[in-house]
């Protein structure tokens, strides 16, 4: 299927790899012109390099952390002088380290909330008037599982997206006349290196094997099998289609079934 939107100027943050290049691989894939960040240029320079080989698309790097708003407003600035403004945003970031309330001193919260919320709230501030000019955008937030389900030991970024969530479905209903579609992507578990990460951490925590946390969260997915980054991409690029244009203000999961709930 077309997705309508070869040519379109995509940003992905933090996209180096994992789920945000899993999204601008398949933005690239599509034929939209894409910009990708992360912290380090060589890491950002190296990926944009293999997703343009890969796919034959315009695919440009660039160093921003986005948990700083002076990196950020740099980032917009770079992207809009080699690309120009763009059509897609896919929010990304890094997670915030794990930790129970117990856990967690007081002087981590500021930095969650940096990282986790108000990166997708000044990327989304900074592209939004060019979307609004052109009467079409796509603006799609990585989030989690989380915001319909907490995760133990993982409080801030439990707390930081529910927050990132009101804002999403707040602005969504805003901008809809537009022509501006917001909504959220929530993985379950992919592997990713941010997986791996938290296994580790778990496997330490709990005295148990790497192998045996694995095989443990494979047990609570009913698909019997972990995510990877083309799955979520695929999901982040329909979003971004011209054929979404009537999905707005929601909360997809791409989980394998994991989310027990009904809504
Ligand atoms: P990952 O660790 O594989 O990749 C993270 C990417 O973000 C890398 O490219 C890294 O360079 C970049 N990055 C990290 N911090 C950054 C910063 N401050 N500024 C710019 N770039 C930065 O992680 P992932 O699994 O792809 O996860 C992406 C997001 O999705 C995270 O917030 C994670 O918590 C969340 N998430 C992931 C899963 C999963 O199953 N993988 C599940 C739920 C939520």
């Amino acid at each position: 299927m077309d997705l309508g939107i070869k040519g379109k100027i995509a940003l992905v943050t933090a996209a180096s790899r994992g789920l945000g290049r899993g999204c601008a691989q398949q933005l690239a894939a599509e034929g939209c012109r894409v910009a990708i960040c992360a912290r380090g240029p060589e890491a950002a320079e190296q990926a944009a390099a293999e997703m343009a080989a890969s796919t034959g698309a315009d695919v440009k790097g660039f160093a921003a952390d986005v948990g700083r708003v002076d990196d950020i407003d740099a980032l917009l600035t770079g992207v809009r002088a080699s690309l120009g403004d763009p059509d897609i945003l896919v929010t990304n970031a890094g997670g915030p380290p794990p930790g129970t309330f117990a856990s967690t001193s007081i002087e981590h919260y500021d930095g969650a909330l940096r990282l986790t919320l108000m990166s997708a709230v000044h990327l989304i501030r900074g592209v939004m008037p060019a979307m609004q000019a052109k009467g079409w955008g796509r603006i799609i937030a990585i989030t989690s599982i989380s915001v319909k389900q907490p995760i133990g030991n993982l409080l801030l970024s439990n707390m930081a997206r529910a927050g990132l969530t009101g804002f999403l479905k707040t602005v969504a209903t805003e901008v809809a006349p537009a022509g501006i579609t917001v909504n959220a992507l929530l993985p379950g578990i992919h592997r990713t290196s941010r997986v791996d990460q938290l296994v580790e951490d778990r496997a330490a925590r709990e005295n148990k094997s790497s192998e045996a946390v694995y095989q443990e969260m494979m047990a609570t997915i009913p698909s019997n099998q972990m995510g990877d980054a083309a799955d979520f991409g695929a999901a982040a690029a329909f979003l971004a289609s011209a054929q979404a244009r009537y999905i707005t203000g929601q909360n997809l999961l791409v989980d394998g079934g994991s989310y027990k709930g009904l809504l």
